[in-house]
């Protein structure tokens, strides 16, 4: 196929939307229109709480509005359980510093600072893309006061658990399991979201389920359990009137929303298997491009393939140079990079993604401490013009991108998006 027989799609092909299933979700909110549990409780709330303990394996859940409401309220148990509890109006991290995954959504992050804690950023490593192990043992010699790691399983791949577990037991720290993007993810045959101190979910829209919005935290007592569904709930005490005695927050789901969450649950391993689909199709189609797709552990990790994403070789970049805010590139023969790959796709009208900017890039995070696994990061990154990267972090965002990963998208329409990549490369 050569690409000037190639039209635009007609209909956006999407990096991942989502996918509703004919008149399931539509029955649970019908449901709960009938009995008028519109609010936030109800039969579809409950239920979607025992979905989440059934199927992933925990022993509780707590449904809330978003997973940064799920992030925030498991930054605030552990922050208690480390510190104490904070004076009103002082957050229970003030003062204190935190390890967090670098690349990532900032949805992983800024939960700490709303606690008043300040994030240091552990460098990448190559294999899953997750937080690098060894990084993260060069942090605790650099700063061995800190006893909170937030870890996040980037793009559906889980991060080398067992490797963090155990740096984290030695230092005596909390873990904090971000599994937004990982949901249905298998490590060592148990799903993400059973191995941090406390865990979430999303259920954002373009995740592997949705409930338009809405997320879970996942912990492992039903004390933790009661008392984040009460703080979700504006801190009310047990008495006549609205009496509190701590400070609440409105992150309760809602029953419609959970309606929705409850529906996609009984297709969550029909979207994974799509997803699959789509990744083995593309590796297969990239087969003799100069790139990787995105790879994990494959004798210990079972991804749930949310996104496809390549990267690049190094010797098959074209010069890319990114500023703040615009990228520019120059063509080669024979060579492309993701702002060539990214900027064909979308006269196509195909939308694909950069690598999530890596937080010790972010302006908002600049002065944060950043751990490669050689020590102080901040004395090396300069700058990440290619062959100027010299953390992980940087690196795999200059070279690697977010491929389209919708499940509607039929075979002979990623053939077509596998010929356009291709074509970036001629
Ligand atoms: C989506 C996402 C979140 C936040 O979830 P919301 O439900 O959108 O608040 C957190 N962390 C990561 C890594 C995510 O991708």
């Amino acid at each position: 196929m050569k690409t000037e027989n190639i039209k635009p799609f007609e209909n956006k092909i999407w990096l991942a939307s989502p996918t509703m299933h004919e008149g399931v979700e539509l029955g649970y909110i019908k449901d709960a229109f009938e009995k008028n549990w519109i609010t936030t409780a109800g039969d579809n709330v409950n239920e979607v709480e025992r979905l989440c303990k059934e199927y992933i394996g925990i022993e509780e859940a707590v449904a809330l509005s978003c997973g940064t409401a799920a992030l925030h309220l498991a930054v605030k148990l552990a922050g208690e359980r480390l510190y104490g509890k904070a004076k009103t109006g002082c957050g229970v991290l003030t003062g204190k510093q935190v390890f967090c995954s670098d690349v990532t959504f900032d949805a992983t992050v800024n939960p700490i600072t709303y606690e008043g804690g300040e994030p240091i950023f552990i460098d990448t490593e190559e294999e899953t893309w997750n937080m690098d192990p060894v990084a993260l043992e060069e942090a605790f010699t650099l700063y061995p006061e800190v006893k909170l790691v937030v870890l996040v399983h980037l793009y559906g791949v889980p991060a080398k658990i067992s490797a963090i577990k155990d740096i984290c037991k030695k230092h005596g720290a909390l873990l904090i399991e971000d599994a937004a993007e990982s949901l249905g993810a298998l490590y060592k045959d148990k799903m993400t979201g059973v191995f941090g101190d406390y865990s979430i979910i999303s259920f954002n829209g373009n995740k592997i389920i949705t409930g338009s919005s809405g997320g879970a935290l996942l912990v492992h007592t039903k004390e933790d359990a009661d008392k984040a569904r009460k703080w979700s709930t504006q801190a009310r005490e047990n008495a006549p009137w609205y009496q509190h005695e701590e400070i609440g927050y409105n992150y309760r789901m809602s029953n419609i929303v959970a309606g929705i969450v409850r529906g996609q649950f009984e297709y969550i391993d029909e979207h994974i298997a799509r997803k699959k689909e789509i990744y083995e199709r593309y590796k297969e189609g990239f087969k003799e491009l100069p790139v990787k797709m995105n790879t994990f552990i494959d004798n210990a990790s079972k991804p749930n393939y949310w996104l496809s994403c390549l990267i690049v070789d190094k010797e098959a970049m074209c010069k890319q140079v990114r500023g703040e805010k615009e990228a520019l590139y120059i063509p080669e023969g024979g060579k492309s990079c993701p702002t060539e790959i990214l900027e064909t796709l979308a006269k196509y009208n195909v939308e694909g993604r950069p690598i999530w900017k890596p937080m010790h890039m972010q302006p908002i995070y600049r002065m944060n401490p950043f751990v490669t696994k050689d020590g102080n990061g901040r004395a090396r990154t300069n700058a990440y013009i290619e062959g100027g990267c010299t953390d992980v972090g940087a690196d795999i965002f200059a070279r690697g991108l977010c491929l389209p990963s919708d499940i509607k998208m039929t075979k002979e329409e990623q053939d077509i998006i596998i010929e356009i990549v291709k074509s970036c490369f001629e």
